[in-house]
């Protein structure tokens, strides 16, 4: 096997799995209409994988993923990229670590941004998958780098996955595209959770020793080894 099918066997398997990982943004109801995208870094090579701006969930197929340099300029693809290919490409460049991006408005978590207000560590799940609050970001919109550059200089001084981009959504990161999709999901459903606390009362935050312990143990030691 050569060097170039090398890179075709691992964008063919990405291409799938990109377009698999979208139904569980459906799946959660994070996304409405064609408003929300998942890309995958192609390991070792200057490439990601990603959704095809304006087509519809239930028209995605591995063949229509679109192939990008970490410009976010076209390697290979019938369609023009997501319109947040710019922004996810800035991400994978600034941050060696991250192997997958995604980006939702879901209702919850956008709710918070559109306060500029980070979600309080004030559940487990917050200090198991976030170690801390949900941050925000600055606004930012489409047409430089300021949304991608607002994604880095926020997650590379936190412990959290995501971020709420104020006044506009949520982009989580990960070291796979499945990753960043489970930050997605959690972040919305964090966000959820203290929303509905807050109706009531004012929800107790956790110790930092306690999110410490939390988050440690979970990044650390949960699941399956
Ligand atoms: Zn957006």
């Amino acid at each position: 096997m050569t060097v170039v099918d090398d890179v075709r066997t691992t964008v063919a398997t990405l291409r799938r799995e990109v377009c698999g990982l979208h139904e569980q943004l459906t799946r959660y109801q994070l996304v409405v209409w064609t408003a929300g995208n998942v890309s995958a870094r192609v390991p070792g090579h200057q490439l990601l994988v990603i959704k095809p701006s304006g087509v519809a969930y239930d028209d995605l197929t591995p063949e229509n993923m679109v192939v990008c340099d970490l410009h976010g300029r076209v390697v290979e693809g019938e369609h023009a990229p997501s319109s947040d290919t710019d922004a996810q490409a800035y991400v994978y460049r600034a941050m060696p670590e991250v192997g997958g991006v995604v980006h939702t408005h879901s209702t919850y978590a956008t709710a918070w941004a559109s306060r500029r207000e980070p979600v309080p560590c004030v559940l487990t799940m917050g200090a198991d998958e976030f170690g801390g609050e949900i941050p925000v970001g600055p606004f930012a919109v489409i047409g430089d780098d300021s949304i991608g550059r607002g994604i880095v200089e926020t997650l590379s001084g936190s412990r959290s996955p995501a971020v709420l981009m104020a006044n506009h959504g949520v982009f989580a990161i990960g070291p796979t595209a499945r990753a960043a999709v489970k930050a997605a999901v959690m972040c919305e459903d964090v966000a959820r959770t203290v929303h509905v606390a807050r109706q009531l009362g004012d929800p107790v935050p956790l110790a930092p020793a306690q999110v410490d312990a939390l988050f440690d143990r979970y990044q650390n030691v949960y699941g399956q080894r």
